[in-house]
């Protein structure tokens, strides 16, 4: 877990362009941005995947949910975005730690 590089983003010790945080998430911007606007949500606490959660963590993902709409409205995103989970190895994760892509602006490409 001390190999994590998203838990250093969360402690300080790793930099990144936070744009918004609280005492459950973080939220930076994708260092390799697929599109106009590319954020990334974060849990402060380490879980490795979708795969990884349990049922106490519902509040914290419904919060994490609920960030999003925020987020995009504060981003200018007025007429939608894109969310993605990447889930394990065949679902393209490679950072394993527990992440939802925001994605939206004008260079958002379809979804076919
Ligand atoms: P995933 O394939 O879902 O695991 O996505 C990992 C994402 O993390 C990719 O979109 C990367 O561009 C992004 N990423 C990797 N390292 C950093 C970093 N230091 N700061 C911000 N984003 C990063
Ligand atoms: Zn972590």
């Amino acid at each position: 877990m001390n190999d994590c590089l998203f838990c250093k983003i969360v402690a300080g010790e790793i930099p990144s362009e936070t744009v918004y945080e609280d005492e459950q998430v973080v939220v930076f911007r994708d260092i390799n941005p697929k599109a106009e606007i590319h954020l990334l949500v974060i849990p402060r606490q380490h879980i490795a995947s979708l795969d990884d959660l349990t049922p106490e963590q519902d509040a914290l993902m419904a919060h994490m949910l609920r960030v999003l709409p925020q987020l995009a409205k504060a981003q200018g995103l007025d007429d939608g975005f894109r969310t993605i989970i990447n889930t394990g190895k065949d679902g393209g994760q490679i950072i394993f730690h527990l992440h939802m892509h925001l994605l939206g602006g004008k260079d958002l490409p379809g979804f076919e």
